[in-house]
């Protein structure tokens, strides 16, 4: 005999936590931190705040694994009501929206509040403000996994006197610290290359981190968007069709989809077979499948809007990377918006070069979806692929080489080759752009490298050259009556003019030599 029963949501994720990351304590504990801090970042910089983040983890019991783990933010805060459900209840977010952010799935907080009462059995203490809010809230919260629904044991409301605005977490649960530390390190100096402006600190039993805000430049906040043609699915349509009864086909073509004009809107509906003048909720049930697929198929749509998208830019990518990895040079671009499947992206890659990078067989990779740095499953990672295929060579490079590759992709749908959102899948379109972006910043290591070898060549040159002068210089000024110094400084324009560089620019270029053996000579 069999018996059905249905699994709560909650309760699905409490017992299959390894899928969202939660695996171990060690894991566990990285996932902790990762998901508070993206939560934070995306509270701030989305919202056009400079983000300060102030992380402290303090192992709170050595012989049960009890780590807690405080964080806090000055983000835009959460409303009072909206705490209980925001940290207790699965699939409640803010960012079900079309908009590049980090959260996507409206999980992250919860599946920390699961794991950490299910291995310690201690509730979440939130402390939130919205900018400008007259109270502060407190709260400390449990989830009911069979009702998906928050058990609130504390809360209270008290006077913002200083007009603080933020969100202060704090969890006690099982982790791993020793086994953790060197990922969560990784982790945060990761996601300071990527968000120069962030102010991030972090105290831990034995390691502290203050990385610096570099600039004070936000990348521009990404505006709310709406559905391409191109993505829609049947059930989507439908619920958009119950929100507009009373529309015409064409009225709501234009109406809710991305960059659909009425000259656009029309041309697809007679391409389509569809009367413009149909009300989109007479359509059945054969006519809606019918018309999604060929929304679907349609070629002359306009490319997605990118307004969505909040990609870092050359310049923010150039000033992290340098600061974070040390190196002596770094080029960075970002691709022109493009689009899979009706959904935006952008493909923006740095390539860093010498300094304090170690050589290494093969590039190093550092991977990033919409700012989020990726750790794990780097194997499985498209990018690690076309790194490792990419002709070098070409490029004057030749391993050993102190060579880094920085690789993010910002789309409004990452596409993600496994549910723990650590590698991206294979996409023709996103393949061809980070092809085309490693191309273009190699470009410019190219000439950064051939014009160093250059350089060295005339110093040498130079020194072989200017070997001579002193003495020949000695002995004309004696033939000829003439000044020695004089002499000795017109031999050395002489040569200057011959290499057509002043000496002291050769030296000034030359001065950062030591990956000088990793050229390709
Ligand atoms: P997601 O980030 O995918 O939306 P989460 O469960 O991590 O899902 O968070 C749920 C919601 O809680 C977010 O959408 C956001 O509205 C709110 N939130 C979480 N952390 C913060 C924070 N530090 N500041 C402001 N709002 C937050
Ligand atoms: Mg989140």
């Amino acid at each position: 005999m069999y018996t059905y029963e249905a699994l709560p949501v909650a309760e699905w994720f409490r017992r299959n936590r390894e899928l969202a990351g939660f695996q171990n304590p060690a894991r566990a504990l990285y996932q902790t931190v990762r998901e508070l801090v993206e939560n934070s970042l995306d509270a701030t910089e989305t919202h056009g705040i400079l983000p300060t983040i102030y992380i402290k983890l303090t192992v709170e019991d050595e012989a049960k694994s009890w780590v807690s783990v405080y964080i806090e933010d000055n983000g835009i805060g959460i409303p009072g009501n909206e705490i209980p459900n925001v940290f207790g209840r699965v699939f409640y977010s803010s960012k079900y929206k079309i908009k590049q952010h980090r959260g996507v799935f409206g999980l992250g907080l919860k599946m920390v509040v699961l794991y950490a009462q299910n291995t310690t059995n201690r509730p979440v203490a939130v402390r939130s403000a919205k900018v400008k809010s007259k109270s502060i809230y407190e709260y400390q919260i449990m989830i009911d996994t069979n009702n998906n629904s928050p058990i609130v044991l504390y809360s209270r409301e008290y006077p913002n006197k200083y007009e603080w605005h933020g969100t202060a977490i704090k969890v006690y649960l099982e982790g791993n610290w020793h086994n953790a530390k060197k990922r969560i390190e990784e982790y945060l100096k990761r996601t300071a290359i990527i968000a120069p402006y962030a102010e991030i600190i972090f105290k831990g039993p034995d390691m502290e981190l203050w990385l610096k805000r570099r600039t004070t430049k936000l990348p521009p906040a990404p505006k709310e968007g709406l559905p391409h043609p191109r993505s829609i699915d049947v059930d989507t349509f439908k619920q958009m069709a119950v929100e507009n009864v009373g529309k015409t086909l064409l009225e709501f073509l234009v109406e809710n989809f991305d960059r659909v004009g009425d000259s656009i809107a029309r041309a697809f509906l007679e391409w389509a077979g569809f009367n413009p003048k149909t009300k989109v909720t007479a359509l059945t049930q054969e006519e809606v499948a019918k018309l999604v697929e060929r929304m679907r198929q349609y070629d002359k749509w306009m490319r997605p809007s990118s307004d969505w998208l909040s990609p870092v830019g050359p310049e923010l990518l150039e000033i992290g990377t340098k600061a974070i990895l040390g190196a002596e040079v770094v080029f960075a671009t970002s691709r022109k918006p493009e689009s899979y499947g009706g959904h935006p992206f952008v493909v923006e890659v740095a390539v860093a070069w010498g300094g304090e990078i170690p050589p290494s067989d093969k590039p190093i990779l550092l991977r990033y979806a919409n700012k989020i740095p990726l750790l794990y499953d780097e194997g499985a990672d498209v990018a690690r692929k076309i790194v490792d295929e990419f002709n070098w060579q070409n490029y004057k490079i030749k391993f050993p080489a102190p060579l880094a590759v920085i690789v993010h992709l910002c789309s409004t749908k990452v596409p993600y080759a496994s549910a723990g959102k650590e590698a991206i899948a294979e996409v023709v379109e996103i393949e061809k752009e980070i092809k085309l972006g490693i191309r273009d910043a190699a470009k410019k290591l190219r000439l950064y490298l051939s014009r160093k070898e250059r350089e060295m060549e005339m110093l040498k040159k130079y020194t072989s050259l200017a070997k001579y002068v002193d003495e020949v210089s000695y002995n004309l000024s004696i033939v000829s009556g003439i000044d020695r110094e004089k002499l000795s400084k017109s031999l050395h324009e002489l040569i200057e003019k011959k290499l057509g560089i002043t000496v002291e620019e050769l030296v000034k270029h030359t001065l950062a030599q030591e990956s000088e053996s990793y050229l390709k000579i």
